[in-house]
Parts: C-alpha cells; structure tokens; sequence
C-alpha cells in the first residue's frame, strides 16, 4: 500500500554527518545514503546507477511524499522505467559510455578490491625487522586510514575490528598476516571465501612458484 511504501522510504538516519540508511523499494536491500542520495562508495555501480535515477527524478523525501498521494502504479512505472533504462545503459558499447565506464568515480568494488591491493602490498613490502619509528608510522597510518576510508559502514566496521585485534606492527609476517585476518573478516561478512593467509606472500610478493 502507498502508506507501507512511504515507511519503506523512511530515513533510518544515524545522526553523523548527513549519513542515513534506506531501504531500497524495489529490492529490500539496506542503502547507505550521504546528503540524500546513495553513497556510491558504499553501494555497487548498478544499484547506485538505478537509485541515482530514480533520486534524480525525486529526492527520496519527495518519493516517500509521492508514494503517499499519488497512485502506486504510476511511481512502481516510475522505478521500472529508471531500471531498464539503467540496463540499457550497462550494454551499451560504444566508445564514449566504455570511456565514462572506465573513468567514473569508484564504486564500493573498485574501491575495495583497489584499497585491498594497497593495504597487502604495504603489508608485503615492510621491513622483517622495523625499526620503531617504522612501527610508529604504520600503526598511524592504519589510524588515519580506519578514520577516512570513504566506505562509511565499512569503516565502522573495520574500525571495531581494529579495537578487538589491535594492529600487529611487529614484523612484515606478523602485519601481512593480521591485515589478512582483518580481509576474511569482510569476506565473511560478505559470504565470500575465506583467503588461505599462508598464502598471503605469495598472493602479495612473491607470485606463484613456477
Ligand atoms: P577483494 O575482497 O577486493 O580482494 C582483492 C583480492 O585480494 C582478491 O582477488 C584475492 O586475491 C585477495 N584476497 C582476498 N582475501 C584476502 C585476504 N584475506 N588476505 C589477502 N588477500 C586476500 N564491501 C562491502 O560490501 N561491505 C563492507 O563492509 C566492506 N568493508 C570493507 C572494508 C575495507 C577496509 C575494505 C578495504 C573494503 C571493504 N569492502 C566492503 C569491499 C570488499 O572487501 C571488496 O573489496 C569488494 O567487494 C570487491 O571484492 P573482490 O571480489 O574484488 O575482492
């Protein structure tokens, strides 16, 4: 009914900084929101693709109010008008939307996946043995980095991690592996395989034995 479709809009908002949770009206799922509109750090490209068109139509204050005063059939017409042509758009294959593609600000993927490569080879590359001010930097950096990462709920999530399993700074093993233990974590969380940590230098240095 148009009053539950308005309650599925409500903002569950979190009160820091203009963050808010949504739930997605076509599928259920959970939409991190920054200002309004989905965090694209936060969700994948094609969900942020579909929402973007359809926040970009209406904010979602003014979907909710839309949901409430106006038949349900023409804003379900709405969303799947935004979905197919979102579709549309991802086969699309000339230069120009291959190039927009290639060059678009990162999704939660690209962003994970580009992050992750950073973090392990960072990890690969110190030193056996540091010396303390090694150590000091490193564990700074993790600092910063748990407070910045642009992922919002990923970062509060590693945040609390990081507070159950403090930061292991005391040799390249002991620091590859801990980042690695703090990887299966998302993975888990994510429902994808668990990575084999004894493998981490060969995945992150040394490459596979010929
Ligand atoms: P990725 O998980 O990005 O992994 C890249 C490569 O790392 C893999 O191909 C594999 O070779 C290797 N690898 C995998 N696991 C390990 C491991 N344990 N140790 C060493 N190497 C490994 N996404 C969300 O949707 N929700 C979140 O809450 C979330 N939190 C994140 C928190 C952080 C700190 C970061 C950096 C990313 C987070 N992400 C989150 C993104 C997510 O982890 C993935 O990066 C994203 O889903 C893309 O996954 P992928 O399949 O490309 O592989």
């Amino acid at each position: 009914t148009a009053s539950e479709a308005k309650e599925t809009l409500k903002p569950h908002d979190n009160g820091k900084d203009g963050l808010s949770i949504y739930i997605d009206p076509v599928t259920g799922q959970k939409i991190p929101m920054r200002d309004g509109k989905p965090c694209r750090t936060c969700v994948d490209m094609k969900t942020w693709k579909r929402l973007g068109k359809v926040a970009a139509a209406k904010t979602p204050e003014q979907t909710a109010s839309t949901a409430k005063e106006s038949e349900p059939k023409e804003s379900s017409n709405n969303k799947a008008e935004a979905i197919a042509s979102s579709a549309n758009e991802d086969k699309a294959t000339t230069p120009s939307a291959e190039w927009q593609r290639k060059n678009c600000p990162p999704d939660v993927e690209a962003l994970g996946s580009s992050t992750w490569t950073l973090l392990h080879t960072m990890a690969a590359y110190y030193p056996e043995r540091p010396a303390p001010s090694q150590m000091d930097t490193m564990k700074m950096f993790f600092e910063g980095f748990a407070q910045h990462y642009p992922c919002w709920f990923c970062k509060d999530d590693f945040q609390k991690s990081v507070a159950a399993n403090p930061i292991q700074v005391g040799s390249r093993k002991k620091l590859s592996q801990w980042l690695c233990e703090r990887h299966n974590e998302v993975n888990e969380k994510l429902g994808k395989p668990k990575f084999d940590c004894s493998k981490v230098f060969e995945r992150w240095l040394e490459g596979p034995p010929n």
